[in-house]
């Protein structure tokens, strides 16, 4: 079973990976976990890859597909995988689709999850920190015991710059535009399969089986 697991920031894309990952014993493959074991290693590509980040380069695609075939060719995908994070490009996809083929496999899914945008503002704007402990609330989820008042130590919490809404807009939009190309390609492939984000956790894992068992 080979899945890719798109979603924007705040969509709860990791919690489900892992409820994925889990019930169907396969690895759930993010870039940023095959980068840095590839770079731990000291394979050559990761090795290459990590000089490029050095110089806060992007690390070309021949070396990130190169990594992704190495990846993908471990034993524990032998039931399969869940990528992560990886394609990010058109140019990506159209590699990951000729390594697929010459591995002798393709792609079953891809699960896209989907959260309207208005949401996961709601959801990516609600930190709140504490300025003299540092400890991170969020007005939704792990709320304070008295709002906007630090429960260790009486602070009145802020709000970073960085989780403000206009700024979580834009980021949003940014990863909106980059990721429509890729949705696009798969849809017309016929893989892509939205599953509403917008429920429980359990209920949009509950839309994800039934989407692989079908
Ligand atoms: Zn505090």
């Amino acid at each position: 079973m080979n899945l890719l697991l798109m979603g924007l920031p705040g969509a709860g894309k990791g919690t489900q990976a892992e409820k994925i990952s889990e019930k169907y014993n396969i690895p759930h493959i993010s870039t940023g976990d095959m980068f840095r074991s590839a770079i731990k290693e000291g394979t050559e590509l990761g090795v290459k890859a990590k000089s490029f980040m050095d110089q806060g380069a992007l690390v070309p695609d021949e070396v990130t597909i190169g990594i992704v075939k190495e990846r993908l060719s471990k034993d524990d995908c032998k039931n399969g995988f869940l990528l992560d994070g990886f394609p990010r490009t058109i140019a990506q996809a159209e590699a990951l689709q000729a390594l697929l083929s010459e591995l002798d496999q393709q792609i079953d899914h891809v699960l896209h999850v989907n959260v309207p945008e208005e949401k996961l503002v709601e959801r990516l704007s609600g930190r709140r920190i504490c300025p003299t402990c540092g400890k991170a609330y969020h007005v939704m989820y792990n709320p304070p015991e008295k709002e906007g008042i630090c429960d260790k130590d009486g602070s009145a919490l802020i709000q970073r710059d960085d989780d403000k809404p206009e700024t979580v807009k834009n980021r949003l939009n940014i990863n909106i535009e980059q990721s429509k190309p890729l949705l696009d390609f798969y849809d017309n492939k016929g893989y892509l399969v939205s599953v509403n984000g917008d429920q429980d956790i359990d209920k949009v894992f509950n839309d994800i089986q039934s989407i692989i068992e079908k």
